[in-house]
């Protein structure tokens, strides 16, 4: 008898068994599955869908993270050489007529252009981001004012250059131009990452207001002001 219920009762647990396995073998997939979900809404969050750039949160994030790293003498990112960071605040021009004269997909192909274009011309280091709109972010880490002038003047014939290639022989693109208004501001001890931005954004509202297509920096912007002022 005893010998009996011995058996039963090992027969039970091996079906437990069986049944715990295959039930561990289940949650396995589920939280794989969850995992493969949890990557995918996290490169979302972080990419811009048009364009592929990066998103302005993440953005917001990365250029804070910019200017902290050159701030702290004790980072790492210091102790490699980054000691500045500028900020390109980047605008198409009359982007507007470019979607009134060719249509809105045709306005989106051409952002899209603009922005591969970007992202081929600046380091691992640099960040390019949709600010939103047609309007284009950019944290250059280790850059100076002069350094990131001279990049933003290359990233600048990169996309008058680039568009002109692809569309120039195409006579039914024959009236299309496209340039950037590109507005600069460096990183001075103290900024904060909201007082940097706006810097660039009050340059690249220089450049619009100096004929468009061009680079200007802040300290441009604050010269004028000192000469008005004396
Ligand atoms: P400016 O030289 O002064 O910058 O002129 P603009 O025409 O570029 O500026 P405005 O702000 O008048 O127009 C911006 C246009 O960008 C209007 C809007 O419809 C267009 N736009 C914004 N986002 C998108 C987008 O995702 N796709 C397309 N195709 N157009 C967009
Ligand atoms: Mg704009
Ligand atoms: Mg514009």
């Amino acid at each position: 008898m005893e010998q009996i219920g011995k058996t039963k009762e090992g027969g039970e647990i091996e079906n437990e068994l069986i049944f715990l396995k295959q039930e561990l073998v289940e949650k396995d997939e589920k939280i794989k599955k969850l995992e493969e979900e949890n990557e995918k809404l996290k490169l979302d969050s972080i990419h811009d869908e048009l364009t592929g750039l990066k998103s302005r949160g993440y953005f917001m994030e990365k250029a804070r993270d910019d200017i902290s790293a050159v701030s702290s003498p004790e980072s790492e990112k210091r102790k490699e050489g980054f000691i500045d960071v500028s900020f390109l605040f980047c605008d198409i021009d009359y982007f507007k007529e470019i979607n009134d004269t060719y249509g809105h997909p045709f306005g989106d192909e051409i952002l899209k252009e603009v922005a591969r274009l970007l992202e081929a011309n600046i380091r691992d280091s640099d960040t390019v981001c949709r600010w939103g709109g047609e309007e284009i972010t950019i944290s250059l880490l280790g850059a100076d004012e002069k350094e990131a002038v001279d990049k933003a003047e290359k990233l600048r014939k990169a996309v008058e250059e680039g568009i002109n290639q692809k569309y120039g022989n195409n006579p039914k693109y024959s009236d299309l131009k496209t340039s950037l208004s590109i507005g600069v501001s460096s990183f001075e001890s103290g900024l904060s990452f909201e007082e940097l931005i706006n810097r660039s954004d009050r340059a690249m509202y220089l450049a619009k207001k100096e004929g468009r297509n061009c680079v200007k920096t802040y300290s441009e912007i604050k010269e004028k002001e000192n000469i008005d002022a004396g």
